[in-house]
Parts: C-alpha cells; structure tokens; sequence
C-alpha cells in the first residue's frame, strides 16, 4: 500500500521546472523494489526531461516497514536548516496517521526523522546485517531444540540488542533467556551480538524481566 503523489520539481542543473510523480508514502514491507531504492538512496530520484541531470526534488515522503517497527519521515536535506518546524510537522502529521491507521501503525515509539537519503539508507542496510545474524541464530537454535522469544526490533535497535532471543524450557523468564543464549554462544563464537547481551542481561536487576515483546503488526 506504497502511494504516490506529485512534485512541481525544479532542475537544479538547467532550472527547469516540471511536475513529477514521486512516492509519499512507501511500505517497505510491500514493495520490496521500493525498499532496495531507499538502501540505494534513489527513491524519489528524478530525471530531468530537459537536460537528464539526475536529482532528489525538495518533497518529503515517509518510510514504513511494521514488522521491524520501523516509520521513518524523510525530509529533504535543505530542511535541515528549519529542523524544529519539520520536527513539529512530523508529530502533527504522525498523529494523524495515527487516527487514519490506527492499530496498524506501530505504536509505543517515536518515528525516526531523516534529513536526506543517507540515514535511512544506513538503517535499512543495518537492519538487512541484523537479520542475517538473527537467521543464523535461529539455525542454531532449532539445532539445539531452543525457542524464540522475539522481542520489540525498535526496543532492540534502541537498545543495540538482538531482536531475537534463544530460551531454554517451555517460558521465556530471564533465567531461561540467560540459559539459551549461553548454550547459542557456546555453539558458535561468532554470534557476538547474543555474548554481547549476555553480559549486560547477567548484570541487569534478577526482577528486570523480559525486554518488550515485538508488536504483531502487518
Ligand atoms: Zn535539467
């Protein structure tokens, strides 16, 4: 459910101007093409009819992937200079959004807010290397009869945790948490991330229990 609207863009190259369609909205979860532009930092990139200089045009658009809990809005870099009032416009907007899509927005977090192609690039090809390390994880841990416990992805980026938590038993507890990811590190050294939590899990209060569980979100 990506949509489109259009821009009168003005060439930087030549000036000249003409109306273009450009995404506004973009569900990278949908439309995996739109997704691989956003990593390449092409999306919304335009041509000019006139001279063929190739360029982002002064629009902001929005970036939404529910199942790693990720709404970003994309402002154009000039936007930078009136950071505040963009800031601004996003949360109005956001709440917007909010009342039109109601439970299928993720909630509990705040949108990330971008100026420039670059940042969401960088999270994208981030989350892309997270969910390759989280695949291997979970090999290893049907290998040794664990479970999964998949815990909020925006809590994890957050948080520079794995999102995907191996347990030992039948119920994810701290302990059990604890257990499975000793027995994951154990059988493959290289998954640092889980070595890395670990650590900061054994020294976490005994009651502090699980980190927030991932929202089931289309
Ligand atoms: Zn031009």
């Amino acid at each position: 459910m990506s949509f489109q609207g259009s821009v009168e863009a003005n060439c930087p190259s030549c000036q000249d101007g003409f109306t273009a369609p450009i995404w506004s909205f973009v569900h990278g979860g949908k439309d995996a093409a739109l997704r691989d532009q956003a990593k390449a930092m092409e999306c919304n990139l335009l041509l000019c009819p006139s001279c063929g200089a190739a360029f982002v045009p002064e629009a902001a658009w929005i970036y939404y992937e529910p199942k790693e809990e990720i709404l970003a809005f994309v402002f154009p870099t000039s936007f930078k200079a009136e950071e505040a009032k963009w800031r601004d416009k996003m949360k109005a907007d956001f709440a917007a959004m909010r009342e039109a899509l109601g439970d299928h927005l993720p909630i509990g977090h705040e949108p990330e807010v971008f100026f420039g192609p670059e940042g969401l690039a960088q999270l994208l090809e981030l989350e892309d290397w997270r969910s390759d390390e989280r695949d291997v994880m979970a090999f290893f841990a049907q290998d040794l009869g664990l479970s999964l416990y998949k815990a909020s992805p925006a809590w994890a980026r957050e948080h520079g945790a794995p999102s995907w938590f191996p347990y030992a038993g039948k119920t994810p507890t701290r302990d059990s948490l604890i257990a499975g990811i000793k027995k994951i590190v154990a059988a493959n050294e290289r998954l640092t991330a889980w070595s890395d939590y670990l650590a900061k899990l054994e020294k976490a209060e005994k009651d502090a229990g699980l980190p927030p569980a991932a929202m089931a979100a289309h």
